[in-house]
């Protein structure tokens, strides 16, 4: 389990820069399970799926063609031989993938599909219950947060380089919501491991995140 680096945290933190940061500058592969829970969402939009249906959600689940590719940077999501990694990165997708991420079936074939992804190689995995369920045994785990109104002033900035518009008070509604579905749904919820190290970025660059981790890493 010396292979696997989890970074757990709530939406905004900056796990996914620091991840990908981590994975360029160890050679490990990137593992975005946020990406899976999205294109999951997607794939039951496309297809109309009732998700309190579970035979419904049971026959997407079965046919699920998904693939993860590390692309230019950013992860490169394939759902059905479409690429995918722009439909997914919408705020309204965050909050389907929310939804669907409860499902038990859900997690169940994702958390196979990461654990399989984890035994090809080296991973630094991003996502909410890395270090509590997918990868309990890791040895090396983080989770990173920031304040909410930190995390809503990024998502902001991302949204305006990728010339969106939103308001500040939406996007911190959506953040407070979502932490507030995430930590408190039953299954897998969001919540650091008990042997994470905690790394609060409200004050850090991703820069200044990845040269603490590096640090700790070579401490161990
Ligand atoms: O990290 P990202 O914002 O892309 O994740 C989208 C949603 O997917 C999260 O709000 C969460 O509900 C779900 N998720 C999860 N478990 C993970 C990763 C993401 O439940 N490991």
């Amino acid at each position: 389990m010396d292979t696997i680096i989890t970074i757990d945290g709530p939406s905004g933190g900056g796990k996914s820069t620091v991840s990908r940061m981590l994975a360029a500058k160890l050679n490990y592969t990137y593992l975005d399970t946020g990406a899976m829970y999205r294109a999951v969402g997607l794939q039951a939009r496309q297809l109309g799926v009732d998700l309190a249906d579970e035979d419904q959600v049971a026959a997407m689940l079965a046919d699920l063609d998904l693939h993860l590719e590390p692309g230019d940077g950013d992860t490169r999501v394939v759902l059905a031989g479409e690429d995918v990694s722009t439909a997914i990165r919408s705020a309204e997708m965050g909050m389907v993938a929310s939804a669907i991420s409860a499902l038990p079936l859900v997690r169940q074939k994702l958390t196979e599909l990461q654990q399989q992804i984890a035994a090809r190689g080296r991973v630094v995995a991003e996502g909410r219950d890395m270090g509590t369920v997918v990868f309990a045994k890791a040895r090396h785990k983080y989770f990173l947060d920031a304040s909410p109104g930190e995390r809503a002033r990024r998502r902001l900035e991302q949204l305006h380089e990728k010339g969106e518009e939103a308001a500040y008070d939406d996007i911190l509604a959506q953040i407070v919501q979502r932490d507030h579905d995430d930590s408190t749904r039953d299954l897998a919820p969001l919540k650091a491991a008990p042997d994470a190290t905690h790394i609060d970025s409200s004050r850090m660059n991703a820069q200044e995140v990845l040269n603490f981790i590096l640090d700790q890493l070579a401490k161990k």
